[in-house]
């Protein structure tokens, strides 16, 4: 073999610098010196990847159409449109009648044979064959495939087996590429062929042999107009031009990492010879995928702390610290006290906090949040708390209220409700710098909202705004900003969508509060006993919450989509709920309406109903969530509690056990679902998130919508969480040394990241 390789010119030889190189063109293995004919026929290939931007050759037609709906208009997008999976092809020993399956084999025979009916095409008939057995293919309407797959082509099928040993074709592609079981890959013929006679039902002896060859095929999401068969023959038309791939990983972190270069990854996704192969290529790409995310978040950070344009708030407190230790009715737990003073920390220093703290419903992300607020109030700047909703905000408001107690100072709430006048006395003392705390919803972010300084930004629910309307406050003034989240995050999972971040965690919750009995509730028996607990707690003077998954009987809107058992008349819904409750099993109590459907004014109102222990028993949809603080509520009964997610549950569970008495939650629900055994379980909420993670099979992470974070490509989060820590650790160690990918070896990923991120690569807010 007569490869090259080309060694460090050295500086020392003599010569122009084409003959030196020349001079040290060795064979591959040898280093023997090569003679002028040798190197000019060496198989030296340069990848050209503008050959990739190349138009595919795309047919009319319903084929065409699909291709270019799925984006598939060039031979690099091509060749990066990855299988979801691989099927794994049968033998044709292994088929089974009546089951779709798809073949690996080759044509031994092909005929057209007429059909009576008029109107109808001939049909084709193959004998098609793999090592295990042979048998006839039928494919119909398409005669000319007799001239397209003369014996000897290498087929794949995919099709229903009959009983009597015979094949109905229903996609088919051909591919030089694949492997048939059993036969050499010269392509001369299956080794060794079993007779008709003896497929489709061969011996154990040739099944178990049959399942050991078997190879897997990629499989693409189907799309309208084109199977996955079709575009796997199109990829394999193209193969070529895998040769074309650049490699953007450097050399270095492929070899420690043991990764295949990029081109071989794909070929080894879209050619599947093994499942081992093919996961070896997708993670790969996974790795490069997780990389590249995690360069972006540590590129925009390190350019953050670069930047001085926040306000350093450095001086020793003194409003704070007064109120933290008069002003507090209860002492704060030790996860409050360690995100205080990392937030003091972050905030004592002129480069803006870009800081996310976690914690679940009730952990007293409030308290932690005010402290930050007040540190820019004690040094004449101003803070604010933007909430997604106008009943978050009413409620931050009036919690805030109360916290600050004795201490006098103006706050202000502004939501889209505030009546004009107020919202113009209120924007004119922002402006001014009178009012220095003001908490509200998105009307905070508006053009006309202007603050004489804003030092301190905190967005509740962060993942409830979009990076537009966070990036709006950012602007008001590049305050210190506070992200707070409820849903707590495993760290894989928060590196992968918060890597930008710094955090801070509340796992611990406040001390007084009580453990929530959580349980299964199964039948009509377990049923009425859980009405006989309900009113126990309403008869000791306690309330209640009754969830719904709907809002009334329309079939409108569920929460999630029906089950394939069971449609949405299964399902309960609030109103109807009510007034069955009203008149049955919760008789002479005093019930309130509350769901997404009832205008603001009505729902205030059922909430201040609740809240101030008017009625007894609060009939919702998962509209209190979050928000309701009502701590005499110890009691909740989940309807069709499968439908609703862990987290959500958890959340939901979150509105009681919040003071000094005893809670249950009764989850109505199938007692085999792991969802609801995990809740019954467990109460700690980074436990539950990390179980909701290993339950949940791919497609959408459920809760990723909750958490706001990205979907991947190739990678899969949780099992990927490794690769992600690795691609992690070098994204450090290139942007501390590198930050601007200005190096020579990571030219390459700056070019790919610029490519795939565009300006938003460098953007100061998260994504
Ligand atoms: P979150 O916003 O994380 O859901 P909050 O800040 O609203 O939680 O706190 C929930 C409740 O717990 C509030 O009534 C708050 O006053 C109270 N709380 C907060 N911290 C503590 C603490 N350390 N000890 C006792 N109660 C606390
Ligand atoms: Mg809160």
């Amino acid at each position: 073999m007569t490869a090259t390789k080309i060694e460090r010119p050295d500086a020392a030889r003599p010569g122009s610098s084409a003959e030196r190189i020349a001079s040290q063109m060795r064979a591959f293995g040898t280093g023997q010196a090569l003679s002028g004919p040798e190197m000019i026929a060496a198989p030296l290939r340069w990848p050209r990847p503008s050959r990739l931007r190349e138009p595919l050759d795309l047919p009319a037609g319903k084929l065409g159409d699909g291709l270019r709906t799925l984006g598939l208009t060039t031979v690099g997008a091509l060749l990066e449109h990855l299988p979801r999976d691989s099927r794994e092809a049968r033998t044709v020993a292994a088929l089974k009648s009546g089951e779709q399956a798809t073949v690996a084999v080759q044509v031994r025979a092909i005929a057209a044979r007429s059909v009576r009916r008029r109107g109808m095409r001939p049909l084709v008939e193959a004998t098609v064959e793999d090592a295990t057995g042979s048998m006839r293919a039928t494919f119909f309407n398409q005669p000319w495939l007799v001239q397209r797959y003369p014996p000897g082509t290498r087929l794949l099928l995919h099709g229903k087996a009959d009983a009597r040993g015979g094949f109905r074709v229903s996609h088919h592609a051909a591919g030089p590429e694949l492997t048939i079981a059993g036969a050499s890959p010269g392509g001369e013929g299956p080794a060794s062929v079993a007779t008709p006679s003896e497929s489709p039902l061969g011996a154990a002896a040739s099944q178990a042999a049959a399942r050991a060859q078997a190879q897997a095929v990629a499989h693409y999401p189907a799309a309208e107009g084109v199977t996955s068969t079709q575009i796997l023959t199109l990829v394999q038309g193209n193969s070529e031009r895998l040769a074309d791939v650049t490699e953007p990983l450097p050399a270095i972190m492929r070899v420690e990492e043991h990764l295949p270069d990029r081109a071989s990854a794909l070929a080894a996704m879209h050619f599947a010879r093994s499942a081992r192969d093919t996961e070896r290529g997708r993670e790969r790409l996974a790795f490069e995928e997780l990389l590249l995310t995690q360069l972006v978040f540590l590129r925009r950070r390190a350019r953050r702390r670069e930047h001085e344009g926040a306000c350093s708030l450095a001086q020793s407190p003194a409003l704070s610290a007064r109120w933290l230790a008069d002003g507090l009715p209860f002492e704060l737990t030790g996860d409050q006290r360690r995100a205080i003073e990392e937030i003091d920390a972050d905030l004592g220093t002129p480069r803006a906090m870009q800081r996310l703290l976690m914690g679940e419903v009730g952990s007293g992300k409030t308290v932690v949040a005010l402290y930050a607020m007040l540190r820019a109030v004690e040094h004449g700047e101003q803070a604010a708390l933007m909430a997604p909703t106008e009943t978050l905000a009413e409620q931050h408001f009036a919690t805030i209220q109360r916290l600050l107690g004795s201490e006098q100072l103006a706050c202000a709430l502004l939501t889209g409700s505030t009546p004009a006048r107020r919202r113009a006395d209120s924007l004119s003392k922002l402006a001014s710098g009178e009012l220095s705390l003001i908490v509200g919803t998105h009307a905070l972010i508006e053009p006309d909202i202007v603050f004489r300084r804003l030092a301190v930004a905190v967005v509740d629910e962060q993942h409830r705004f979009g990076v537009r309307q966070r990036a709006a406050l950012h602007g008001k003034g590049t305050p210190h900003m506070l992200h707070m989240t409820a849903t707590p995050i495993p760290r894989t999972l928060a590196l992968a969508g918060y890597g930008d971040l710094d955090t801070s965690i509340l796992r611990e919750l406040p001390r007084g509060r009580q453990p929530i009995e959580t349980r299964i509730v199964a039948g009509e028996r377990a049923r009425s006993r859980a009405y006989d607990e309900l009113r126990r707690h309403l008869q000791a003077g306690r309330q209640a919450y009754v969830v719904c998954p709907l809002i009334d009987e329309e079939p409108a809107a569920p929460e999630q989509p029906p089950a394939a058992k069971g449609g949405i008349g299964d399902l309960r819904a609030a109103s109807a709920e009510l007034e069955r409750l009203r008149k049955g099993e919760l008789q002479g109590y005093r019930l309130v309406l509350l769901h997404g459907g009832m205008r603001p004014r009505e729902k205030q109102e059922a909430m201040a109903a609740f809240a101030s222990g008017e009625a007894d028993v609060l009939v919702a949809t998962t509209v209190i969530e979050v928000g309701i603080d009502v701590a005499n509520a110890t009691v909740m009964l989940v309807e069709n509690a499968e439908r609703f997610g862990i987290s959500q549950l958890h959340q939901l569970r979150g509105r009681i056990g919040r003071g000094e008495h005893r809670a249950s939650c009764l989850l109505m629900g199938p007692p085999g679902s792991p969802r609801l055994r995990a809740l019954a379980e467990h109460s700690d909420g980074f436990r539950l998130a990390e179980i909701d993670l290993e339950l949940r099979s791919e497609g959408e992470l459920v809760g990723t919508r909750q958490s706001g974070l990205r979907q991947f490509n190739v990678a899969e989060l949780p099992a990927d969480a490794q690769l992600l820590e690795r691609a992690r650790a070098w994204g450090e160690a290139i942007v501390a040394r590198d930050a601007q990918l200005s190096m020579p070896e990571h030219a390459l990923l700056g070019d790919v990241l610029q490519r795939e991120f565009g300006a938003a690569a460098l953007e100061p807010i998260p994504a």
